[in-house]
């Protein structure tokens, strides 16, 4: 079946056509036809779109608008010259990446009424993402009307984190009235990346496998997984706990925050750009949120990238040890994410000084690992650590597929 997959933001959308199956998916031969962009940039959104053996196609189509970028997407897949499907009747479904799916929904889901209400619920804790995921199906809705559509929410993979995980140290009546809990964020990641180093080990289905795995993007989160559950994770209410990030500061006294918004007359909406826009690897170095550019800035003497390194790999170490006492010591870490599969150095900072937990590189694998699937651990005793590329996009397709097939015997 070929699927759909769409990542909606507010004013971008992000969309692969992957052709999948149960039995693809089994044996690892799913693979993605096509992949691309609309996003706005300045007032004008840009298409980018990418398949293989195809020329690559860059394309103006006006202000942004989520019904016009969905338009777009399958003109071009159905292009002539450039796309990889004859006529949009070949998609056989299409599948959400829905931000935030709250106590809800537990699993990904095939999109209805009822579905579109908690969603809509959901609102108030994802101002901006939900509301755009939802025009991403309503766009669909209307150029695919017959295809069924699946919501696959990154918070759904740590709805099995234990109550003493999720709960912060505030009356419980807030928990009760509002719902303020940690949720975790990153999940269709975090999930794909488990399952995957659980295929490396040979471990599937082992509900003694502890793992630890690392998405560090643009966004950065690390998450605790025993037995193929994720038991906690570093992000909490919003995408803001946790790491440090390129833009985001990650754990925080909430004291700090009300000293400087006393201080700098600060207000909610400037407070939350504050952390969330301009902290981080930016606020740090003053230069840049990109790691790659901080170590090429560290390289040639920059002390405020080296700080915002080594304060980034440090919090990653920190909650490394924090999740080896969860699970009660590792079997295996993963580092995915942009800056987890191609860093030997973040790689080789973060786990400085972990041999004692079992957490050892080997310095010649790890330096030659990029963006490949790969054991950087050396062979012998000891937890395994990997570089596995993540692929939420692979793991939604393949999530459409198992509820939109015809259930089997
Ligand atoms: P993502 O959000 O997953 O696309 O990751 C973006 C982050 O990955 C940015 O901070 C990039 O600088 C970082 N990144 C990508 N390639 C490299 C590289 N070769 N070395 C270090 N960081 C990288």
């Amino acid at each position: 079946m070929k699927v759909l997959v769409l990542n909606c933001g507010s004013s971008s959308l992000k969309f692969q056509l992957i052709e999948t199956d149960e039995a693809m998916a089994r044996e690892g031969r799913d693979r993605t036809l096509a992949k691309g962009l609309v996003e706005d940039a300045g007032g004008t959104a840009v298409l980018h779109y990418e398949a293989e053996g195809k020329k690559p196609v860059r394309d103006a189509i006006g202000a942004f608008q989520h019904r016009k970028a969905v338009e777009k997407a399958l003109a071009v897949l159905t292009d002539p010259e450039n796309g990889v499907i004859p006529h949009k009747d070949e998609i056989g479904a299409v599948g959400h990446r829905v931000v935030h799916g709250g106590e809800q929904f537990q699993s990904s889901v095939l999109i209805d009424d009822q579905v579109i209400e908690g969603i809509e619920a959901m609102i108030a804790l994802a101002p901006l993402h939900n509301p755009a995921n939802l025009q991403g199906y309503y766009a669909a809705k209307a150029e695919l009307p017959d295809v069924p559509q699946v919501a696959v929410f990154d918070t759904a993979f740590h709805h099995t984190m234990p109550r003493e995980a999720y709960l912060y140290g505030l009356p419980y009546s807030l928990y009760q009235r509002f719902g303020i809990r940690r949720f975790g964020f990153h999940g269709t990641s975090h999930r794909f990346v488990a399952g995957r180093l659980a295929a490396l080990l040979k471990r599937e289905g082992d509900s003694g496998l502890r793992l630890i795995t690392c998405h560090l993007g643009n966004g950065a989160s690390a998450c605790a997984v025993l037995g193929g559950k994720s038991i906690d994770t570093s992000m909490g209410f919003t995408p803001l706990e946790g790491l440090v990030m390129g833009t985001r500061c990650g754990d925080l006294d909430p004291a700090a925050l009300l000293f400087i918004m006393g201080r700098e007359e600060l207000g909610a909406a400037e407070a939350s750009a504050l952390m969330n826009k301009h902290s981080g690897l930016l606020g740090l170095s003053g230069l840049s949120n990109d790691m790659r550019t901080l170590l090429e800035a560290e390289e040639k003497g920059n002390e405020r990238a080296r700080l915002a390194i080594d304060v980034f790999c440090y919090r990653l170490r920190k909650y490394i040890g924090a999740y080896a006492a969860a699970l009660g010591g590792v079997d295996a870490i993963a580092f995915a994410g942009g800056i987890g599969e191609n860093s030997p150095a973040v790689r080789e900072r973060t786990l400085r000084g972990l041999e004692g937990l079992g957490l050892k590189l080997d310095p010649k694998r790890n330096g030659e690992a990029k963006g490949k699937e790969e054991q950087i651990s050396p062979e012998g005793p000891g937890a395994r650590v990997f570089v596995v590329p993540t692929n939420e996009e692979l793991m939604i397709a393949r999530d459409t597929v198992s509820l939109v097939s015809p259930v089997r015997d």
